[in-house]
């Protein structure tokens, strides 16, 4: 695996540096990218750093992104965070940087950059990047660190997927100790939420579909969405809170939008591979947390069916039967 100290050394070449994640951006995208630019300026005062990405407005608490032309992207290393397709990769002028480096988590499915860093044991890329800065000599204050500790609580969903380790902790525990973050102040930006999105969730847990193989979906057209005053990516920002439900072992979200003309479809599990089945529909992820897009309702029950196998498969390798 290439060596952090590469990464550094390629940061410290380039007097200019892009850096990029993906898109629909979640909080450990995000997170990663910010503090990353913080973290190169810290170190490298007179670099010239860009945050790029189409935003939220809910994330707006995070921090700003910026705009770049393409003279800047010609002059420019790329960074591509937590983005494992080039598809996916929410940046302009991709092919005409001077160089790249891709740092990512998600398992392994195309290289497009000059440098690829992809630890798939690593519990989210802002973990990544906060093990890069702790071994270079890349220098990490108090904001980039509570930005660190966002993204990795969002993207461990509280320190419960699978990839979160013994690293993860001792990261985090060096984290704090150095910082003195107050992460509990954290945990509320990162988990407030409007009153509709709760009704909505109540109405989500009504109205499951639950297979007798412990797959539970359910399908949200935009009557619904506009009914309890929610957004369309509502739903999905509830998905983990569907997690650890004695019936259900794997659990997917199928909403309508329609502005866009695609219907999006958002998979966790607590137990079946779910991945290779989202990339049979335009789609990837984790193994357990998973998303694709499909263009007709035709192709959403075909992608719930099959996940419904696996769940059938699933149980009866590990002869449950919950
Ligand atoms: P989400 O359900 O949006 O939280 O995404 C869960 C995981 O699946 C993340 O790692 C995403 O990057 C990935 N993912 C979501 N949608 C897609 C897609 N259409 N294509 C590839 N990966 C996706």
């Amino acid at each position: 695996m290439i060596k952090f100290k590469s990464i550094y050394k390629k940061i410290k070449k380039y007097d200019s540096i892009v850096i990029a994640r993906h898109m629909r951006v979640d909080p450990d995208a995000l997170a990663s990218e910010l503090a990353l630019k913080e973290i190169i300026l810290n170190t490298f005062p007179n670099k010239k750093v860009y945050a790029v990405g189409i935003s939220a407005s809910k994330f707006k608490y995070m921090g700003e992104l910026d705009k770049i032309t393409e003279d800047i992207a010609r002059d420019s290393l790329l960074i591509v965070l937590d983005t494992p397709d080039k598809k996916r990769v929410d940046v302009d002028y991709l092919e005409l940087y001077r160089d790249s480096i891709k740092i990512d988590h998600h398992p392994y499915t195309e290289n497009f950059c000059n440098m690829e860093y992809i630890d798939e044991n690593a519990s989210s890329t802002c973990e990544i990047i906060l093990d890069l800065t702790y071994n270079t000599k890349l220098k990490l204050d108090r904001h980039q660190a509570e930005l660190l500790f966002l993204g990795i609580v969002s993207d461990t969903n509280r320190f419960t997927t699978v990839n979160t380790s013994f690293k993860t902790f001792d990261l985090i525990h060096k984290l704090i100790k150095d910082t003195n973050i107050k992460f509990i102040d954290i945990f509320e930006k990162l988990y407030l939420r409007p009153l509709s999105e709760v009704k909505l969730q109540g109405y989500i847990a009504q109205n499951l579909t639950v297979t007798e193989n412990g797959l539970a979906y359910i399908k949200i057209n935009e009557e619904i969405i506009k009914e309890f005053g929610v957004d369309s990516a509502s739903p999905g920002n509830m998905i983990n809170n569907f997690n650890y439900i004695n019936e259900i072992i794997a659990w997917a979200f199928v909403s309508e939008d329609k502005k866009n003309d695609i219907i999006r479809i958002t998979i966790r599990s607590r137990g079946p591979v779910i991945n290779d089945i989202a990339a049979m529909f335009n789609g990837g992820g984790h193994e357990r947390a998973s998303g694709a897009r499909v263009k007709t309702m035709e192709e959403a029950n075909n992608l719930i069916k099959e996940l419904d196998n696996r769940c059938r498969d699933y149980r009866g390798d590990n002869n449950e039967n919950k």
